[in-house]
């Protein structure tokens, strides 16, 4: 498989702009934070006023005391979903993570769950106590509190550097781009800006008029129009490239975001592209990383046994790490309960593919479908779920798996008769006569025919009861001590002395 080869020299390693992912709890401000960098370092005059949303921006940054001005990439998908979604499909895509904490509120759930992201993806991070506008912020509480999740800042003797910010004045948010781009510099970021492009997809999507459209981050290398490219799941070529601002480029150099026209399907959020020398070595790669999710093992379970497999979608890591966990501690002795994906991210056409091919069942929790594999599982009759609240997922998955069980049934005895003539015989049914010598009988309920031979009961056969009558009239039940006829059907032949049995059955749904 050709991709295409590099001849790098040693001159063209150079220090690329740092790529920077904004994460922490909701309401904390991350978006504002976000909007208010793009809004006070692009200035209409550089923009023409327009900036297009392709999933990351760039802005320039001058440090004090030096004249050049360095570029930084912010991924303005605020959240844990698009960071984590890279990180599931294995894609470094963030340098530096900035952990945004309201200076008035603290450390939340989802504080948490970013410090251990960040902490998995490695990657060194950055405080910004925002709202530090705000009369009620309490600064010390803050790092009293993150240095309970093990977050010790430097005030406090630590190496988390922290920054005081507003999104709502813009205070700090200088000393925040400085911090960057300092902790970018002890970080040596470089790349090799000759070699051809690698990238990451950071968004998608596939638009009515100009068919599917891709953000691109270039990792590595340069990404120009006309090169053939392909991700793990579709291939293309360049036709059109754009940065962050509409302008036509040329070329996408390491950590620029740009928008890509010219893929032949919507690739996933997360996946790597590549370059290569022909659109046949491009289509090869693809074959090859499709066929790596066809291969998971789709586990069985034992002969016989009953198995549901699924596949897990979640927003964020940490809400797929707790559905997980209480899954497979549901009780699996009657249905296995096969996880063969789980995974943060929205469901992407991949996941419909492998719930095809294993006839898996898709759950989401907080999760959207991509329009692609939305078509795809609408056509390929692969169900997909998505959830709001947890509880009602876990109860889903549980009535799944009970569907497979055969419903338990109950049986309740309510009379015994014994034969004391056989009327009329035909086919399958018999006219018969007897008296109740226990409990009740009654019209429409199932008979267990008994005969005793060699003084041990047995059970010969079963039948019902159609009708039933007392004094050559109908009668709905009879009693003990009563006489009684009766209508009988059934796959065995009455005789004078049997015992009939009268019972009703309830079909209950079997629980796990
Ligand atoms: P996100 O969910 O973390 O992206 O939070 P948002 O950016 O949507 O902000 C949540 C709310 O806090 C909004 O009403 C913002 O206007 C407000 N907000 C954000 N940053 C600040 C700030 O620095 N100071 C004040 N006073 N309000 C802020």
């Amino acid at each position: 498989m050709a991709e295409k080869k590099t001849g790098s020299k040693k001159e063209d390693i150079r220090s690329r702009p740092p790529v920077a992912v904004v994460l922490g709890h909701v309401d904390h401000g991350k978006s504002s934070l976000i909007e208010k960098i793009k809004e006070i370092k692009i200035t209409e005059k550089e923009s023409g006023g327009i900036t297009q949303h392709i999933g990351a921006y760039q802005v320039e940054h001058a440090s004090e005391g030096s004249k050049e001005a360095k570029k930084i990439t912010f991924l303005d998908t605020p959240g844990h979903e698009a960071f984590s979604a890279m990180r599931s499909r294995g894609s470094k895509v963030a340098d530096i993570a900035i952990l945004v904490v309201a200076a008035d509120e603290g450390v939340k759930p989802q504080t948490k769950e970013a410090i251990v992201f960040v902490k998995k993806a490695g990657i060194p991070m950055i405080v910004a106590f925002n709202k530090i506008d705000k009369p009620s912020a309490d600064l010390d509480r803050v790092r009293r509190e993150l240095d309970q999740q093990g977050v010790l800042v430097e005030q406090w003797g630590g190496k988390i550097p922290v920054v005081e910010t507003s999104a709502k004045t813009g205070q700090g948010l200088h000393d925040l781009l400085e911090m960057i781009l300092l902790v970018a510099e002890m970080e040596n970021l470089v790349a090799d800006f000759s070699a051809p492009a690698e990238g990451v997809i950071i968004e998608s999507y596939l638009d009515s008029k100009s068919g599917p459209m891709a953000t691109v981050l270039v990792r590595n290398g340069v990404l120009k129009t006309g090169d053939i490219i392909s991700s793990a799941s579709v291939t293309g070529k360049v036709k059109m490239l754009e940065d962050f601002q509409k302008n036509p480029i040329e070329q996408a150099f390491p950590s620029t975001p740009c928008l890509v026209v010219g893929f032949d399907g919507v690739p996933a959020v997360g996946e790597k592209i590549k370059v290569f020398e022909t659109e046949e070595s491009a289509r090869e790669y693809v074959q090859i990383e499709l066929k790596k999710t066809k291969d998971i093992e789709v586990v069985t379970a034992q002969e016989g046994q009953k198995v549901l497999n699924l596949i897990v979608k979640a927003d964020v890591q940490g809400s797929l790490e707790a559905i997980e966990g209480v899954l497979k501690g549901f009780p699996q002795e009657k249905v296995a309960l096969r996880i063969l994906k789980a995974e943060a991210g929205e469901v992407s056409q991949e996941d419909i593919k492998l719930a095809s091919s294993s006839k898996a069942k898709i759950i989401g929790f907080r999760v959207k479908t991509n329009p692609v594999a939305k078509i795809l599982a609408e056509s390929q009759n692969v169900p997909v779920i998505v959830f709001d609240v947890i509880y009602d997922l876990f109860q889903a998955v549980r009535n799944l798996m009970e569907k497979y069980l055969e419903p338990e049934v109950e049986r309740t005895d309510l009379g015994r008769m014994k034969i004391l003539e056989v009327f009329k015989t035909e086919k399958n049914r018999q006219i018969i006569g007897g008296k109740v010598i226990e409990g009740e009988i009654k019209p429409s309920t199932k008979l267990e025919v008994i005969r005793s031979a060699g003084g041990e009961e047995k059970a010969v056969g079963k039948g019902r009861m159609i009708s039933l009558q007392k004094d050559k009239k109908a009668a709905d039940k009879a009693i003990k001590g009563q006489e009684c006829g009766l209508l009988f059907e059934g796959d065995v032949k009455i005789e004078e002395g049997d015992i009939l049995q009268s019972y009703v059955e309830e079909r209950k749904k079997a629980e796990l």
